[in-house]
Formats: C-alpha cells, sequence, structure tokens
C-alpha cells in the first residue's frame, strides 16, 4: 500500500519522560509506515522549554492558530524539585496553562470505552464527556498570605478613574486572601463550545456552578449559558431531541453518579480539573482518557488527560520494564490525524485514524493489555504486556485491517 498523503502539517508538541519515549515508539510503529506523515514540529521537553527562555511553547500555540490542528505529549509543569533536576533558570509555567490562554478554548475530556473494562460506578452504560473552561478563575488568581491584622478590599477602577470598593474581610489577625477574574467574552465562548459540541456529538449537555452562593460570579455563567441557549441553540437541540439542562453543582454531582452517561457535563475549570480525575478513574483508568481543547475559532489542540507517568520513566532509566499504558496518547494521534483529514477532505486518513482506534480497542479486548488495565479488566486469560509489546501487538492488527 502507497503511504497515506497528508496536505497541511499537523503541530507535533513533543514532550517529557514516559510519554516522551511511548511518542517515538508510536510514531516508528504506528504511524510512519502507513501515513507520509507531516508536521511542525515543535520540541516542548523541559530542557528545551528552558533553552529557549519557553518562547518555544508560544511557538507551538501560535503554530496551532495558523494550521489549526495539534497533537501535544504531556509535559512538566515544573515545581521546586524539578528546578534542581533539570538546573532550570525559571519556574515556567504549565505549557497547557500558556497554550490555553493563547487559544482560549474549552478543554472536552472522555473516557474510552471498551469491553472488559467496566466503570466502577454500575449504572454508567456510555462514556460522560467533561467539557472543562479553560481560562481564568484559580489559575489566573492573585494570591496574599496575610501576616496580620488590617482590612482587605475588593477595589476597581474603571477608564475614568472611578473607583468602586468593597470590603472583604477585616482580618483581626493573619490569614489569606485570593482574588480571581473571568471575562463575558471567554464564558460565551466556553457557553459556545459546549452547545456546538453536543449538537455535533448529539448529546444532551449538563452545566452546573455554584450560583446560590456565589450570587454574582456563578451565577454570571448560568445567566451567560442559559442567553447564549435561548438565542443561539435551542432550535438546534429540539430539531435533534437534545436537552440542555442546569442545575446547582451539588445536584449535578448526585445526578451524575445514578446517570447512565452519553452526555456532556460542562464544568468551570477548577471543577473540570477535579472531576475529569474522579470521571476518569471512575472509568477505569487515567491512562483511557483523551482530551481536546476546542477554541472559540474552531482550533483543535489532542493530547492525553494523564501526565509524564514519571513513576515509570524512572524504573525506565534504570533499564527496569515498564508497562505504561499508549492508549491516550495514541488516541491523541488519531483525534489530529482524523481533524485534519476531515478538514482538508482526505478520506484515507480518516479511515486510517478509525482503523488505529479500533485496532487499539481490538488488542484491550482480545486480552493483550498493560499492567494499569490487567489489574482492573473482567476479561480472564489476560496477557500483560510492555508498552512496547503491547504497541506491537496493535500493528498486527492494524496491518491486518489495512
Ligand atoms: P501522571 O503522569 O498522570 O501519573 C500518575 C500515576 O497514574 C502514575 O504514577 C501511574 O500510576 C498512573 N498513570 C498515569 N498515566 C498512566 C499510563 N499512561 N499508563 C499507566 N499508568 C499511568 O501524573 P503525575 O505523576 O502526578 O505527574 C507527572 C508529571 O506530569 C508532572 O511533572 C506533572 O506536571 C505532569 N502532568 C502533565 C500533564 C499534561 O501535560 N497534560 C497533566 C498532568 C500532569 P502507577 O505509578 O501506580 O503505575
Ligand atoms: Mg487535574
Amino acid at each position: 500500500m502507497d503511504k497515506i498523503r497528508m496536505m497541511t502539517p499537523l503541530v507535533e508538541m513533543d514532550g517529557d519522560e514516559m510519554t516522551r519515549i511511548l511518542w517515538k515508539m508510536i510514531k516508528e510503529d504506528l504511524l510512519l509506515p502507513f501515513i507520509d506523515l507531516k508536521t511542525e514540529y515543535y520540541d516542548l521537553g523541559l530542557a528545551n522549554r528552558n533553552d529557549t527562555f519557553d518562547q518555544v511553547t508560544v511557538d507551538s500555540a501560535e503554530a496551532t492558530k495558523k494550521y489549526g490542528v495539534a497533537v501535544k505529549c504531556a509535559t512538566i509543569t515544573p515545581n521546586a524539585a524539578r528546578m534542581d533536576e533539570y538546573d532550570l533558570k525559571e519556574m515556567w509555567k504549565s505549557p497547557n496553562g500558556t497554550i490555553r490562554a493563547i487559544l482560549d478554548g474549552t478543554v472536552f475530556r472522555a473516557p474510552i470505552v471498551v469491553k472488559g473494562i467496566e466503570p466502577c460506578v454500575k449504572n454508567w452504560e456510555k462514556p460522560i464527556t467533561i467539557a472543562r473552561h479553560a481560562y481564568g478563575d484559580v489559575y489566573k488568581n492573585v494570591e496574599m498570605k496575610i501576616p496580620g491584622t488590617g482590612k482587605a478590599e475588593l477595589v476597581f477602577t474603571d477608564e475614568d478613574g472611578k473607583e468602586r470598593r468593597e470590603t472583604i474581610f477585616d482580618f483581626k489577625g493573619p490569614g489569606i486572601l485570593q482574588g480571581m477574574h473571568n471575562t463575558t467574552t471567554s464564558i460565551e465562548s466556553f457557553a459556545r463550545a459546549c452547545f456546538q459540541y453536543a449538537v455535533s456529538t448529539k448529546q444532551d449537555l449538563w452545566f452546573g456552578s455554584k450560583d446560590t452562593i456565589s450570587k454574582k460570579y456563578d451565577h454570571t455563567f448560568k445567566d451567560i449559558f442559559q442567553e447564549v441557549y435561548e438565542k443561539e441553540y435551542k432550535e438546534q437541540f429540539d430539531v435533534l431531541g437534545l436537552e440542555y439542562f442546569y442545575s446547582l453543582i451539588d445536584d449535578i454531582v448526585a445526578r451524575i453518579m445514578k446517570a447512565k452517561g452519553g452526555f456532556i457535563w460542562a464544568c468551570k475549570n477548577y471543577d473540570g480539573d477535579v472531576m475529569s480525575d474522579m470521571v476518569s478513574s471512575a472509568f477505569g483508568s487515567l491512562a483511557m482518557m483523551t482530551s481536546v481543547l476546542v477554541s472559540p475559532d474552531g482550533i483543535y489542540e489532542y493530547e492525553a488527560a494523564h501526565g509524564t507517568v514519571q513513576r515509570h520513566y524512572y524504573k525506565y532509566l534504570k533499564g527496569e520494564e515498564t508497562s505504561t499504558n499508549p492508549v491516550a496518547t495514541i488516541f491523541a494521534w488519531t483525534g489530529a490525524l482524523r481533524k485534519r483529514g476531515e478538514l482538508d477532505g482526505i478520506k484515507e486518513l480518516v479511515w486510517f485514524a478509525n482503523a488505529l482506534d479500533e485496532a487499539t480497542v481490538e488488542t484491550i479486548e482480545s486480552g493483550r493489555m498493560t499492567k494499569d488495565l490487567a489489574l482492573i479488566t473482567s476479561l480472564e486469560n489476560v496477557t500483560v504486556l510492555n508498552s512496547d509489546g503491547f504497541i506491537k501487538a496493535i500493528r498486527g492488527n492494524l496491518e491486518s485491517k489495512i
């Protein structure tokens, strides 16, 4: 078979540690033999971010704006320990945070459902997709430690220099303080991204916030969603028989546990960060969760929802065998290739992406899997493979389809 040709390059963002090792294996064994792979490569590995003063992250996000589709490997977000480990000039910000701030999108996370890996929540029959607002709130906060007695105030100065002031708290002793913001534009585009994704995947949309306590901040999210729904999406929802459902986040959480799945759960930034880990682990494994950032102007950045799997990497460096699950990273590549194929009208590329997804799922369903899945599967006679062996098994399945 001739290799599948591409027209427009994918923006390829390489990353760190164990996922960087998997990245190379996936390209060599599952992509390059079949596709004339066109990518514009950006090395977001921590060493190169440090060498370029993190300019490479900004450049990769700008390239994503230019080409429209990116695929990203997991990357280290530096902390104090990483400063020494990588001899860093600065504690560089989270690349995902930088990319999200430039693309201003919504992150959709959905579990990859396979037979033999049953969710711990018995009634979850279909995937629950989390839509996480990727801008503002606690991720763009300003914080202070308050040493002692004094008054904390919220001050807004408008363009004419006029001030509005409210007392936050009269401290009588030490404490802590935090200021957060969001913008109407960003919340509107979050709402649109969610309604649009619901329409394109034909799923209901649920949204919850703490509007009873946060009568201005969270209530604004609720109001904007309602307005965007009524003005722009209600008709389409009615035609497709879809439902938009708003409730207090407490009620949403309780209902999620009783639901069957098969809908999108829109979450404010922090809720989405935390709840996506709960949903993914309840569906089986962090390594079986996909993630895509969709910007309001239709730009897509695909990645795995998990991190760089540091613990496995240190074992790998010692020459020990590792069985790290590459599935979410494979699905990041297939998501990006499928979208590129759709945008450029390359049917073979779309077909290939679907075939690789199926080959991956079928490998697991035939009882060959990595250790994380072997520990939780209901299948019998399972073969536990290391990462390389598992990728080779997928390759075998893929070749039989081609
Ligand atoms: P992690 O890399 O997601 O791993 C946490 C644990 O989950 C692992 O130790 C492993 O459990 C299990 N796990 C995750 N992915 C797996 C896979 N593919 N196959 C098998 N097991 C898997 O999170 P972390 O250890 O907290 O973070 C490591 C680094 O990743 C940090 O530097 C963090 O900044 C970064 N990070 C990056 C992103 C991103 O780029 N999107 C997201 C999160 C974290 P066992 O050890 O029990 O096997
Ligand atoms: Mg998280």
